[in-house]
């Protein structure tokens, strides 16, 4: 399997939109690989994954063809994963496929089925995905698992267990395991570390490709939903230690926020054991 890397930053981008701190004043001379668009990735030029508000600027620099996009999986409703607005232009008028072509379907949680609501239709569809609930997708063996993301402040919704602690979620935010002829992605954000469930479901599994949430880069922070260097480190030896990963296993840190960020060659010395992502890196298991 091939996974594209077609964006690798957080929300605000990097350098973020409208921010002059260090980093952000480097990443603007240096460029190259200091440039991280907002998230997204492609797994084998079929399965799109998120659709933020990067997803043009993907297209065009990689050479992509969205037409010929049929399904795209929604970890969650987060601007910088899902922009309804550029989907909007899968319409007829501004876009001209194939007669019978089939919609594109979005795959998600409840929150992405509402919002869908008013543009759902003969081009764009939505399947309800839950945690460990497996489907078939295009021929792939698609698993939906539980995200420690969206914390909620009001409301005691979509229950997920956290470092031996019940927390609660706005919305049912989901990380990805995608299968196929033997071999296993697992394209885990945004999220913090894994709830006991996910890793009682990956324990034994030997994975091929683990793509981990680095949002925090360098820093050490407490608040929960992301994770930074340390964290990612720390869930590598966790996965090996439960037979999730073994020494085949791939390991990318992505999905960086501009206030964690140190240049890529920094950061890699930060992360051993990982391979750093960057915008528009391939890696094939
Ligand atoms: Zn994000
Ligand atoms: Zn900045
Ligand atoms: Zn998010």
């Amino acid at each position: 399997m091939k996974l594209q890397y077609l964006g690798t930053a957080a929300a605000e981008g990097a350098p973020a939109l409208f921010c002059d701190c260090d980093f952000c004043q480097f990443a603007r001379k240096a460029r190259g690989r200091e440039i991280r668009t907002r998230s997204g990735a492609l797994l084998d030029g079929t399965i799109k994954i998120d659709f933020g508000p990067d997803s043009y600027k993907h297209e065009l620099d990689n050479g992509l063809n969205y037409a010929k996009i049929h399904s795209v999986l929604i970890t969650h409703t987060h601007v910088d994963h899902l922009d309804l607005d550029e989907l909007a232009f899968r319409r007829p008028v501004y876009a001209h496929l194939p007669e019978n072509d089939p919609p594109m379907t979005l795959y998600g949680n409840e929150k992405l089925g509402e919002k869908l609501a008013g543009v759902r239709s003969d081009w764009i569809a939505f399947r309800r995905v839950k945690p460990f609930e497996t489907i078939d997708v295009e021929g792939y063996a698609v698993t939906p698992l539980e995200a420690v993301h969206c914390l909620s402040r009001d409301g005691a919704l979509w229950p997920v267990v956290f470092e031996g602690k019940t927390v609660y979620r706005s919305e049912e935010a989901l990380f990805y395991l995608i299968g196929k002829d033997g071999k296993n992605v697992l394209y885990a954000h945004d999220t913090d570390e894994f709830t006991p469930a996910d890793m009682e479901f990956l324990a034994g599994r030997g994975l091929d490709l683990v793509s981990l949430d680095c949002t925090n880069g360098r820093l050490d922070v407490t608040y929960i939903g992301h994770m930074g260097a340390t964290e990612d480190r720390r869930m590598r030896e966790a996965l090996l230690q439960n037979g999730a990963a073994d020494a085949h296993t791939v390991f990318v840190a992505n999905h960086f926020s501009h206030n964690g960020l140190l240049p890529y060659d920094e950061l890699q010395a930060l992360l051993p054991g990982f391979t750093v992502s960057y915008d528009g890196m391939t890696v094939e298991v």
